[in-house]
């Protein structure tokens, strides 16, 4: 884990209450010596990287650090489309630290998701052993639960770690310590979303986004400038100008699942313009590029 590096990094330095909160955020990597019979995929990697950050703060200041991960978790996720339920995970049987400290910390982060309005379940025992934490979970495809984000409020390792700031009243106090990850993994987060989407990508995040089909020769140089055009359009376009049938180029285009194929023959040169399929919406007809950019425009949100 790279919580342990978190706390040294906080404690290479003195810390005042001035100086929090302090959030330090990594890519940070993590093995597990995983059986060869469990590993599937991106879903189950031996290892894993992670979108990883620690937020150390005043006791006061953890509510609001809290309501700040909330959104930016709600938002991240909203963005992709990606149906979330949101669980708090409560106190397992052992747990480091005492009852009461663990009820306060539950309560605290009951609280921020309430101020965020999110619907929650209580997931009773399902906690981490040094911390109760909010569970992000999402269904794929196959219907499986996958957990995602996280956040963590930590009142044990800072104690381990003998962590310190130093108060307005000069005095030493222990600050409290927030685990986040909005990815979770970025492999099973990778994995989850392609099986969500069939591959289908929204086309905002489509590594291409645009196939440009040259349907014989004497098309190639208009063809040739229209991708040029959509790259400097900062459209990911991909140009297809081999010596193929368009009925083959058009197949692999679809079986890549690109948001839209643009097939240019000898009428679209001398017209100037482009014939557009898109996906799932099929044959769109000739248009200008203008009137292209403008569809996908509206497509990129
Ligand atoms: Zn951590």
């Amino acid at each position: 884990m790279n919580c342990p590096e978190a706390t040294l990094v906080y404690s290479h330095a003195k810390r005042s209450y001035r100086d929090l909160p302090l959030r330090f955020a990594e890519i940070g990597r993590l093995h597990r010596n995983e059986l060869s019979g469990v590993l599937g995929g991106l879903l189950r990697v031996r290892q894993i990287t992670m979108d990883d950050a620690h937020i150390f703060c005043r006791q006061d200041q953890i509510k609001s650090e809290l309501v700040t991960i909330l959104k930016m978790i709600q938002e991240f996720y909203k963005r992709l489309g990606l149906p979330v339920t949101y669980g708090l995970a409560t106190r397992p049987k052992k747990a480091l630290g005492d009852l009461e400290t663990w009820k306060a910390a539950e309560k605290v982060l009951a609280e921020a998701l309430k101020e965020v309005g999110l619907p929650y379940q209580i997931l009773k025992g399902e906690g981490a052993f040094y911390a109760p934490k909010i569970h992000f979970d999402i269904k794929d495809s196959l219907e499986r639960v996958w957990t995602i984000a996280t956040a963590q409020l930590d009142l044990q390792m800072p104690d381990r770690f003998k962590l310190e700031y130093t108060a307005e009243n000069g005095k030493a106090e222990r600050p409290a310590m927030i685990h986040r990850a909005i990815f979770g993994s970025f492999e099973r987060f990778i994995g989850i979303l392609l099986e969500h989407f069939s591959g289908a990508l929204p086309f905002w995040l489509s590594p291409v986004q645009v196939a440009v089909l040259s349907v014989t020769d004497d098309a190639l140089p208009y063809a040739r400038s229209i991708h040029q055009n959509l790259l400097e359009k900062e459209v990911r376009s991909w140009i297809d100008d081999r010596n193929e049938t368009i009925g083959k180029k058009i197949r692999e285009a679809e079986m890549q699942k690109i948001p839209y194929i643009l097939v240019i023959g000898k009428k679209e040169a001398e017209a100037k313009t482009v014939a557009v399929r898109a996906r799932g919406k099929g044959d769109l007809g000739g248009m200008t590029l203008e009137k292209f950019m403008a569809i996908i425009k509206e497509d990129n949100g």
